[in-house]
């Protein structure tokens, strides 16, 4: 809760130190959305992402999802809509987070 009231606030609370719900540590961090799909041609699988994290983690997370989302997202009617607008949303997040982590050491 407290860290959607200081998200909506704005940059203000972005390079905030906290920790990382990923690794644990006390670190820059800012918050990210990653997405990704699991196409099984007649079903499919929506995985989501929501932490604080690092910009050590956010790198691994953001490829972790692209990498998944490239092998096991487009395996379907739907999937193959859905799996490139992740691998975009998933872009914009990460950019936008390496932005407000810009200065943060790796
Ligand atoms: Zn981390």
């Amino acid at each position: 809760m407290a860290t959607q009231v200081a998200s909506s606030i704005g940059s203000a609370a972005a390079n905030a130190i906290g920790p990382c719900q990923i690794c644990r540590s006390m670190r820059q961090t800012a918050q990210v959305t990653f997405h990704r799909n699991v196409g099984m041609l007649f079903a499919r699988q929506n995985i989501t992402l929501k932490a604080t994290m690092c910009k050590t983690c956010l790198k691994s997370k953001f490829w972790e999802f692209q990498g998944k989302g490239l092998l096991l997202g487009p395996w379907g009617m739907i999937s193959l809509i859905v799996t490139p607008i992740y691998l975009i949303t998933n872009t914009v997040s990460y950019v936008s987070a390496s932005n407000k982590l810009r200065h943060a050491v790796e």
